[in-house]
């Protein structure tokens, strides 16, 4: 049980902190609730790899993605090629980050936040040493900020087995977004996230596969739905801890993508640990955190929209700015470069994500 750094959740960001924090060599113990790693409802797409700091292991890919889609209310305004993406399977990626170098992995263990206690393997209670660093990644459960809803349908079907590409709506009637995502082969994922309680999630989500010809007729096998954390970021030190990945905000708000975040803030982390530098700090500081907080300003600013200059605005933005806004690639030359004949369409896109 004796360890430098306790980690508990063994979702993206638990997993790649014990990969990082065990290849530098510290002795890393992952404390998770559930039977195995990356149990939590996700559509499971990593649309880009780029210094995430890890190989994803050939035998966790599902399949690879190398385009998006995306719509403004059901019609398509980009169609984006070049993605170095993967739908990923969750519990073998994550299971192979923590015990790749070594560190130890418990399951069924549940940690108390009130006590600094773990019950490992649901029974033998140990207290975390204060001594010793503890990392909450336990997800949106602990996150303090704003959260939006989302649930997804998965579909036995193949209709999406030769499909590269990840497919999303912007619907400006809701404040969120839906997404067709290509699975496990044989499977198919369709889902919807935003502002609103999951019972009106369900029935637009209905609204929309009913819409679509290759779901119109189909009985999801499967319902599923969690919440997100859109806030922005904000680490929260509780009881000795701090937190990372989703628990922190560590996902982008106007596309709910958390996966890649929270792989990058785990890094992050792991590198300040390793330099003993301030770790809120440099948290604080990472590019994806930055981006983060310019979407998040960019959804308060949506938010104050009426439905009419939503669309306005979603409209009129050319696809291959949705397309880095989404990633959170976004910069202030970008947006006027993009909007040089919609002069007053970049000023409200550069007042809300700048200012
Ligand atoms: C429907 C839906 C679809 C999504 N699709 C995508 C997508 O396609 N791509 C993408 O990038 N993001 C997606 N997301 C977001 C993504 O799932 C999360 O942002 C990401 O998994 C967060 O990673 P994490 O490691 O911080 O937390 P989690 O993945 O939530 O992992 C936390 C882990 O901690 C464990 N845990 C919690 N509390 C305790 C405790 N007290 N003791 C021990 N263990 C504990 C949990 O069991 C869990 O395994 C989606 C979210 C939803 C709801």
């Amino acid at each position: 049980m004796k360890a430098d750094i306790h980690i508990v959740g063994a979702g993206p960001a638990g997993a790649t902190l014990a990969y990082h924090l065990s290849k530098k060599g510290y002795i890393v113990n992952v404390y998770e609730a559930a039977h195995k790693p990356g149990m939590k409802p996700c559509g499971r797409a990593i649309p880009g790899v780029e210094g995430i700091g890890v190989n994803i292991p050939s035998s966790c890919i599902q399949r690879p993605l190398r385009g998006a889609k995306l719509y403004v209310d059901g019609e398509e305004v980009f169609d984006l090629h070049g993605l170095n993406g993967y739908i990923i399977d969750r519990t073998c990626m994550f299971q192979a980050l923590i015990t790749d170098f070594g560190a130890e992995v418990f399951y069924r263990s549940r940690y108390d936040p009130n006590t600094s206690t773990v019950r490992v393997n649901g029974s033998n209670k140990i207290t975390i040493p204060p001594s010793s660093i503890l990392v909450n990644a336990g997800g949106h459960a602990y996150y303090p900020g704003e959260k939006i809803n989302a649930i997804q349908y998965i579909y036995e079907t193949s209709i999406l087995d030769e499909q590269d590409e990840i497919e999303v709506y912007f619907d400006t009637e809701l404040i969120g977004y839906y997404w067709v995502f290509p699975s496990t082969p044989g499977y198919a994922e369709v889902g919807v996230g935003g502002y609103a309680d999951f019972n009106t999630l369900r029935t637009l989500l209905e609204k929309f596969t009913s819409k679509d010809p290759r779901f119109r007729d189909k009985t999801p096998s499967k319902i599923e739905g969690a919440r997100i954390a859109v806030g922005g970021i904000k680490i929260s030190k509780y009881n000795g801890s701090i937190t990372i990945g989703e628990a922190a905000g560590f996902v982008l708000p106007l596309t709910g993508e958390g996966i890649r975040p929270s792989m990058l803030s785990a890094l992050s982390l792991a590198n300040a640990i390793e330099k003993g530098k301030n770790p809120i700090k440099a948290l604080e500081k990472s590019k994806i955190a930055k981006s983060i907080m310019i979407q998040r300003r960019i959804l308060e600013g949506v938010k104050k929209l009426s439905v009419p200059e939503r669309r306005e605005l979603l409209r009129n933005i050319p696809g291959d700015l949705h397309a880095s806004i989404a990633l959170g690639n976004i910069s202030k030359m970008g947006i006027t470069r993009a909007l040089v004949s919609k002069p007053k369409i970049a000023k409200m896109l550069i007042k809300m994500a700048f200012s």
